[in-house]
């Protein structure tokens, strides 16, 4: 995304006077100019321009124009109907889809939920105006320039997410604008201005009115964006005293004994941010000790003690993410790193890392590492570097099981549920089990993961 920012930034300021152009992409740019050629207005609008004018890669191009949705279906040969009663329409060019709304101004809310109906309007300033953050609300093209009627440029330079008109009206509308202030601040890296901050305190409590999946959708976007630990601001806003109590109780459990420095909650903080950008990893980690509030005992030394909270902190993952709906791929794995994330201690051996293998799994266990690094690097700096040096021991080992293609799971065994049955044994749940022996005895002795060797081995076992 080219822009002219050198020019803004020779300016020392990004403001008024200054020309902002934006490379608009070829298929975008004809749907606006198809639009003009026939007489209405069109603009690349809301998110796709806040992020061409940051000189980040808009993840699609927003189309607002005055034609109505019949009148833009009328335009263009191929268009989907994607939710038309709220006046957008789909334009297809070359295999690629661009959202074209009409000018609409959202009508009341129900409970702070959807527009109960939408109306259209004439005016570009109009459908602006109920957008939710002036970085958000700003129009371009190539005839008009930028149309920025409330500051999203200035707010833009400072870094700062702030409402459209005022805040508390707007959360009042449609509280899931509490939790984007926060999930655009973590993406952006930007700071909530002042008075949208302290809406965002207040009307936190709204959210309980939101559904699930629309809450669940800003959660994932803020934690696998460049910034998860702003999941503080979720806390400390209150947010998460609404959608995720569980949190809220590890930030007020200390963890008092040599593993640790820090509460649970500010370990959690930490090691979202030693973790890859990956929705599955980023949750594995804000649910990994999320039991520990509740198995955590104190001896007589006063050393806390969390016995089984990886099982707890499991159970308690798979509530929240039913709850938040998340689909079930997501829910299983999770919940299985979760509950394996510090369930044994894999002993830095050929042998006993293939052990930890057949026990984690092996789709798990790259990701398992992940987790445990991360996990390792927030705790207590006086002893990542010796458990560390573990964990680089068991990855390296790893890796050479992988090279010398050793068998780890069922999949690389030398025989098959068929072979055995071909060589004489019944079908039947035996079977399985049979399988799951010659697999452990090839777990502690690769060499034996012959035909020949584990068909013989069978039929002794039985
Ligand atoms: P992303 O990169 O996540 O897609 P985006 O800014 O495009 O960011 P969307 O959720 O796709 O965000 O919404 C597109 C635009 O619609 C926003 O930029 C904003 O102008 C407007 N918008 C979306 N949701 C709301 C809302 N709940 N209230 C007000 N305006 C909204
Ligand atoms: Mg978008």
């Amino acid at each position: 995304m080219r822009l002219l920012r050198e020019a803004c930034e020779s300016n020392g300021i990004l403001g008024e006077g200054v020309l902002i152009q934006i490379q608009i992409p070829e298929k975008a740019r004809r749907i606006i100019d198809a639009l003009w050629e026939a007489g209405y207005e069109a603009y690349a609008v809301g998110g796709c321009v806040r992020d061409a004018i940051l000189g980040r890669e808009p993840s699609d191009w927003d189309i607002t124009t005055n034609a109505k949705p019949e009148e833009v279906k009328a335009l263009f040969p191929r268009t989907v109907d994607t939710g038309i009663r709220h006046g957008t329409v789909t334009v297809l060019l070359g295999g690629e889809g661009f959202e074209v709304t009409t000018y609409r101004i959202d009508g009341e809310y129900e409970d702070g939920r959807h527009p109960k109906q939408v109306a259209f309007t004439p005016s570009l300033l109009e459908d602006l105006k109920r957008r939710d953050f002036t970085i958000n609300a700003m129009a371009y093209n190539e005839r008009e320039g930028l149309v920025d009627a409330f500051g999203g440029l200035r707010d833009l330079e400072r870094r700062r997410i702030r409402c459209v008109g005022r805040p508390e009206e707007r959360f009042f509308e449609d509280a899931l604008r509490i939790l984007r202030a926060v999930r655009f601040a973590a993406q952006l890296g930007f700071s909530i201005e002042e008075g949208t901050k302290e809406a965002v305190c207040g009307f936190a409590p709204r959210l309980s009115r939101i559904s699930a999946e629309r809450i669940q959708a800003e959660v994932v976007k803020l934690l696998v964006s460049d910034h998860p630990e702003a999941w503080r601001t979720v806390y400390e806003t209150g947010i998460t005293a609404v959608i995720l109590p569980e949190f809220d109780a590890c930030m007020e459990t200390p963890q008092q004994n040599p593993h640790h420095c820090f509460s649970v909650g500010e370990h959690t903080l930490r090691a979202l941010t030693e973790i890859e950008p990956d929705k599955v990893l980023r949750l594995a980690i804000l649910f990994h000790d999320i039991g520990k509030p509740q198995v955590r005992t104190r001896d007589e030394r006063g050393i806390d003690h969390f016995i089984r909270h990886g099982e707890v902190s499991q159970e308690i993952a798979g509530t929240v993410l039913r709850r938040l709906k998340f689909d079930n791929d997501t829910l299983r794995r999770v919940k299985h790193l979760v509950g394996v994330h510090d369930y044994l201690q894999i002993v830095p051996t050929p042998r006993g890392v293939r052990r930890g293998v057949f026990r984690i799994g092996e789709e798990y266990f790259p990701d398992y590492l992940k987790v445990r690094r991360a996990d390792i690097l927030a705790q207590n700096p006086q002893v990542i570097e010796e458990k560390l040096k573990d964990l680089k021991e068991v990855e390296r080992l790893y890796r050479k099981e992988l090279e010398e293609r050793n068998c780890l799971s069922l999949k690389e065994l030398a025989v098959t549920g068929r072979d055995l049955i071909e060589a004489g044994m019944p079908a039947g749940p035996g079977l399985g089990k049979a399988l799951n022996r010659l697999l452990e005895l090839v777990i502690e002795n690769p060499q034996y993961n012959t035909k020949e060797y584990l068909l013989e081995a069978a039929f002794k076992q039985a």
